[in-house]
């Protein structure tokens, strides 16, 4: 995949870059090695003035690099806004809280005894180089929610982001760089997926962290498997959307919406399957739909736009061939369905929901990344929780009820990394994120995300010989 900005509201190149050779990359992870050497060294109160200059500079630089993620991948440039600044959120929220999530842990003192210790304590120190894969369809946010943790821990990162966001990727560097982190604590690789595994082998590499497809993280973790290295994986995801009897039918619809198109559609924890009981079906299915038909799509620069172009031609249609054959094997299309008219030289498309899915059906197992719901109806919580856990995915969940029977049951019973009452999924600095099954493994944010890549150390003392 040639590494370049192509705008997916027009299908124009805008910037085109080469692939960094093999001495270049040599360089960087020398550099790499060379910085951790003396960055592990450094205490929590130097890391978070750099941490907080890079948030202070991202808050400066909020327009232009909005303008840059819309042109690159087409989120609205509203979003793109927003996105930029969550991450100087994030990078103030790890500046002012990893001294206490990696403070010295210090177990039972009857513990200590019981192992024949004097004293004993338990402290984080950090990896080493950790290798970042990336996506594009957060390409601020995914960087920096990896980025902040790690650089406060006292790793150093290597950036191999998307092909198709080079100027994000390169900003990112830029970014730290002028924050004041010594040459070599962040540093973007150009290169395609074809290089990633030299990378993963390389000694100075200590782990890597992959968001993105399954085939890309089943790559990254076979090769770190054969080298023993730390893996984090954020993949993909399919959360289910429940509506039960007790819902605000009004509120879970229009947060439907959201829910299902923020990004474009084009995000991991988008609710994409709604199920909802039949008591509510028709009233949530006739507000959802009115409120997915009133979006406005079109040019991601506009201030009102609501939808702007999928991110390459090839999700475009990939979409489109999940539509075509759910629509084929006998789902109905309540909006959408198609293009929208009139739109022919970017990635667009329609809002759509189909209802009537049945198993045989692609959309039925796979993840649809764009604005593209599926709607279920089910008569109780235990088809609700059954048809919910029926993926391969693991992610996030959303659950609506005011009943305390039923969220007992969920948070029990739902398989995914997050259980979101009467609202829908976000992440957040403070809480855990990841998945279960084929979503991937291990957290990030929250002292879970920080903790991930760290030498977690037990310093144990002996008795002091006595003088006699
Ligand atoms: P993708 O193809 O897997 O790309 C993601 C990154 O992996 C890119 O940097 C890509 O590089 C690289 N890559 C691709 N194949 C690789 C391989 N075999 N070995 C090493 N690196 C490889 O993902 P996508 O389809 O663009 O992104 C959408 C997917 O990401 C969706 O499934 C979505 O759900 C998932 N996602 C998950 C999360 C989460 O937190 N769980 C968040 C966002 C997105 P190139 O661009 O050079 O190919």
């Amino acid at each position: 995949m040639a590494i370049a900005t192509v705008n997916p509201a027009t299908g124009e190149t805008l910037k085109s870059f080469g692939v960094m050779g093999a001495e270049e990359v040599e360089r960087r992870l020398a550099t790499a090695e060379t910085a951790f050497g003396s960055y592990r060294t450094t205490g929590f109160q130097e890391r978070a003035r750099l941490v907080l200059r890079a948030a202070d500079l991202l808050d400066a630089d909020r327009d232009d690099i909005a303008r840059t993620m819309t042109l690159e991948m087409g989120k609205p440039v509203v979003a793109a806004r927003a996105e930029a600044a969550k991450c100087a959120k994030a990078l103030r929220w790890y500046a002012e809280h990893a001294p206490a999530l990696l403070a010295d842990e210090e177990p039972d003192q009857d513990d200590i005894r019981d192992s024949g210790a004097e004293r004993a304590r338990v402290v984080y120190r950090p990896l080493g180089v950790v290798l970042a894969v990336m996506p594009w369809n957060f390409p601020l946010w995914q960087v920096v929610r990896f980025a902040a943790p790690a650089l406060m821990a006292g790793n150093v990162a290597l950036l191999k982001h998307a092909s198709n966001v080079p100027q994000t990727a390169l900003y990112l560097e830029d970014l730290f760089r002028r924050a004041g982190f010594p040459d070599g604590c962040f540093q973007t690789l150009l290169i395609g997926s074809d290089g990633v595994e030299k990378v993963l082998r390389d000694r100075r590499v200590a782990a890597a962290t992959l968001t993105g497809s399954e085939p890309a993280g089943r790559s990254v973790a076979a090769i770190c498997g054969d080298e023993i290295k730390k893996t984090v994986l954020e993949l993909g995801g399919s959360d289910p959307y429940l509506v039960l009897p007790s819902a605000d039918v009004g509120r879970a619809a229009r947060t439907a919406v959201t829910a299902r198109t923020q990004n474009n559609g084009q995000s991991c924890i988008a609710a994409k399957r709604f199920i909802v009981h039949t008591d509510v079906y028709d009233a949530f299915a006739e507000r959802f739909t009115a409120g997915m038909r009133a979006l406005n799509v079109g040019d991601p620069l506009k201030e009102d736009t609501d939808i702007g172009p999928l991110a390459s031609e090839r999700g475009r249609d990939d979409l489109e061939e999940l539509v075509e054959d759910a629509v084929r094997k006998g789902a109905v299309a309540l909006c959408g369905g198609g293009r929208p008219d009139g739109m022919d030289r970017g990635w667009f498309y329609r809002p759509t929901i189909l209802a009537d899915i049945t198993v045989d059906m692609r959309i039925h197992r796979e993840e649809t990344f764009g604005p593209v719901a599926t709607l279920y109806r089910v008569r109780d919580l235990d088809e609700a929780v059954a048809l919910a856990n029926d993926t391969p995915f693991g992610l996030s969940s959303n659950v609506w009820t005011r009943e305390a029977g039923d969220i007992e049951r969920c948070v029990r019973d739902l398989q995914a990394g997050g259980v979101f009452f009467n609202g829908m999924t976000a992440s957040h600095p403070a809480f855990p994120f990841g998945g279960v099954k084929r979503s991937g493994y291990g957290r990030e944010l929250s002292g879970h995300g920080i903790r991930e890549f760290c030498n977690v150390t037990t310093v144990w003392h002996g008795a002091e010989p006595s003088d006699s």
